[in-house]
Formats: structure tokens, sequence, C-alpha cells
């Protein structure tokens, strides 16, 4: 068993604008889960330095802890975070 990882310990930041980027939405994609970070600062072009993080479901301590996170979900808030189909 590998050590959990905490999506929240991670900060990205955009190599274009050099800031941090926001977590904006988490999906489930069999054994992964993915957490994509935008740009916020209107600089960017989202659909060009978009991030997206895979981790392994089952180490990640985030989406365990709070199973509830939403995907699509902007700014922390609460949702279904329900499986890609
Ligand atoms: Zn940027």
């Amino acid at each position: 068993m590998n050590d959990p990882v905490n999506i929240r310990d991670i900060s990205v930041k955009c190599g274009n604008c050099n800031t941090y980027q926001t977590l904006m939405s988490f999906a489930r994609n069999g054994e992964w889960n993915v957490y994509t970070y935008e740009c916020e600062n209107g600089t960017c072009d989202p659909k060009v330095t978009r991030t997206l993080i895979e981790v392994p479901a089952e180490i990640d301590a985030f989406a365990r802890r709070d199973p509830n996170w939403r995907g699509g979900g902007k700014h922390g808030e609460i949702g279904d975070g329900a499986p890609v189909d």
C-alpha cells in the first residue's frame, strides 16, 4: 500500500502566467481520480493552460475524506463527484 496523497497538499502553478491555478472540478475515471485546475486571472485561456492531475483512487486521501466533493463544482462547492461514464 502506497502512502496516501492529498491533492490539497499540492499547489499547481501555471507556467504561462506564473500564478497558482484553482481546483475547478473532480471526476472519477476508472482507477483514477482526475482533478482539473485552471487559471482564473483572465490572463490565460483555461482551454490552453488547464492542468489535469490524476491520483490513483486507492491512495487519494482527499476524495476519500470528502467523498461528496463535486465534479464540476467551483471554489470548493460540495457535490457528488459522480463517476465518468
Ligand atoms: Zn496561467
